[in-house]
C-alpha cells in the first residue's frame, strides 16, 4: 500500500449536519495551497460525481472524494465572508487577538470556541 496524502475537512451539508470529508489524489505539491486558499472556512462547494459515503472506523459518516475535480467551488459572491467560527454568522466583527485569523460575532462565541471547540489548539500567535 502506498501512502497518499489527503485533505481532511469538516463540512456542513444542506441539512446542517456536520460530516467529515476526505479528499485524495490532489497534486502532491498543492496540499498546502488548497487548504489555505481554496477549502477555507465559509466556502461553499458542491460534489458532482457520485462519492463514497462511508461509515468510517469510528462510525461517523465520512465523505471520501477520490477525484478533486468532482468538487465544484461556488463563486466568490456566494461565499460567506468573515464567518464566525462558532455560530457561522457572516461578517463577524471580532478577530482573535492572538492568531488574527479566527473571527467571531461576539465575545461569547470566542470564549465558546476557545473552550469547547478547542481553538486554543489551532491558535498560533502571529
Ligand atoms: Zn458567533
Ligand atoms: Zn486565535
Amino acid at each position: 500500500m502506498s501512502w497518499s496524502p489527503s485533505i481532511h475537512l469538516v463540512v456542513e451539508d444542506e441539512r446542517h449536519d456536520c460530516e467529515q470529508m476526505c479528499i485524495y489524489n490532489f497534486p502532491n505539491n498543492q496540499g498546502r495551497y488548497l487548504t489555505s486558499t481554496t477549502y477555507t472556512i465559509g466556502t461553499k462547494m458542491s460534489i458532482v460525481n457520485p462519492y463514497l459515503r462511508l461509515g468510517a472506523y469510528d462510525l461517523k459518516p465520512l465523505i471520501r472524494i477520490d477525484d478533486p475535480l468532482s468538487i465544484v467551488m461556488h463563486n466568490e459572491s456566494e461565499r460567506v465572508l468573515n464567518m464566525c467560527r462558532c455560530c457561522n454568522q457572516p461578517n463577524a466583527p471580532h478577530v482573535c487577538g492572538r492568531c488574527k485569523q479566527a473571527r467571531y460575532c461576539s465575545q461569547e462565541c470566542q470564549v465558546m470556541d476557545w473552550k469547547t471547540y478547542e481553538h486554543k489548539l489551532l491558535c498560533k500567535k502571529q
